[in-house]
């Protein structure tokens, strides 16, 4: 049954809101303990924060998302101390802070997350250490202009900006410029690795561009478990719908797939995508019902989405990574075809 696709994690999530809404408020003032005890010992003790201080005297940075980690590491390499909370395979609609997030959190010195509500649940502790310490949401430094309100969102926009390499851009350059105000004694270093960065972001963009335009216009639809290419359709002309909406939170509807199937299969499109910190039961039941009406379509692997691949493959990194979802698009919907992973570096 398509109503039975949302995991049982999220269920349970429903039915705990309250609990978690309370959880939320135990947490934060066990963080404003934490800051406001941190600010009186920091001067003259050797204990809790300033211990860390003394061992490792780099800027202390929490990054949300992998794609926002990786930005910093591009820009401050080893001269920041740098914490990623959400790993491969995490999904950041739904992922909660844990205490080691919560103490890494009290410890910071700057604090860069999405925003654009991608990280829903711990939003709310970001949004108060911000009177506190240095915490950014990156990707709200978009022009309001620029970003998708889909209806089905009731006005909330869409978060997952990174897709449309050049409005990943912009946030590259935010990062940067919130890691300089921290740490101005590195600025120099840091503007130097954020140039050589967005000249790679530049190429990417171009190498996108030429690889989209090599499907047949009839062909570019891209049907995926959440619909995370929102932005990525607009910049590179390609017709995107999300099995599951905007964000994981929501249940495919039935209506909603009966409606892909049609385009599907009217269509001929060999492939849908399923994503890597999505579960792939809602994009199997489309395939499922395209063989139904006589359409052999298949999965045509797993993109990356919210998250990046694991350490140590090709798409640990956010070059890396949109090469791998490019490539991995291109060959099944041109050819039908699964792309073969490249070999780890
Ligand atoms: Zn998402």
């Amino acid at each position: 049954m398509l109503t039975s696709s949302l995991p049982d994690h999220l269920k349970s999530s429903f039915s705990n809101m309250e609990r978690v809404m309370v959880s939320i408020k135990i947490v934060f003032s066990f963080i404003l303990l934490l800051s406001v005890s941190a600010f009186f010992t920091s001067c003259a003790s050797e204990t809790g924060g300033a211990e860390y201080k003394t061992a490792d005297n780099r800027l202390k940075v929490v990054a949300t998302t992998s794609m926002i980690a990786d930005a910093v590491l591009e820009i401050a390499g080893d001269s920041v101390s740098l914490y990623s909370m959400m790993g491969p395979g995490v999904d950041p609609h739904l992922y909660k802070a844990t205490k080691s997030d919560i103490d890494k959190i009290s410890e910071a010195e700057l604090i860069l997350y999405n925003g654009l509500n991608l990280e829903a649940k711990v939003t709310d502790i970001f949004a108060r250490m911000s009177s506190i310490k240095q915490t950014a949401a990156v990707a709200e430094t978009i022009a309001d202009s620029l970003l998708r309100y889909p209806s089905a969102f009731k006005g909330h926009p869409d978060p997952h900006v990174w897709f449309d390499v050049s409005m990943w851009r912009t946030v590259v350059n935010e990062i940067a410029a919130e890691l300089c105000l921290a740490d101005p004694k590195n600025e120099e270093y840091y503007k130097k690795n954020l140039n050589d960065y967005l000249d790679s972001l530049d190429v990417l963009n171009l190498w996108v561009k030429e690889q989209i335009e090599s499907i047949a216009d009839d062909q570019r639809v891209m049907v995926t478990a959440h619909d995370a290419f929102g932005y990525f359709g607009l910049a590179y002309d390609m017709e995107v719908l999300g099995v599951q909406g905007i964000s994981t939170v929501t249940e495919a509807g039935l209506y909603d797939i009966t409606k892909m199937i049609d385009l599907l299969t009217e269509r001929k499109i060999k492939a849908v995508f399923a994503e890597s910190s999505v579960s792939p039961k809602a994009i199997e039941s489309v395939v499922e019902g395209c063989q139904a009406r006589g359409h052999n379509i298949r999965i045509g692997g797993t993109l990356f989405s919210d998250a990046m691949g694991t350490k140590g493959t090709s798409e640990d990194n956010f070059l890396g990574m949109v090469r791998y979802n490019i490539n991995t698009i291109v060959n099944a919907l041109k050819y039908g075809k699964e792309y073969e992973r490249a070999s780890s570096h």
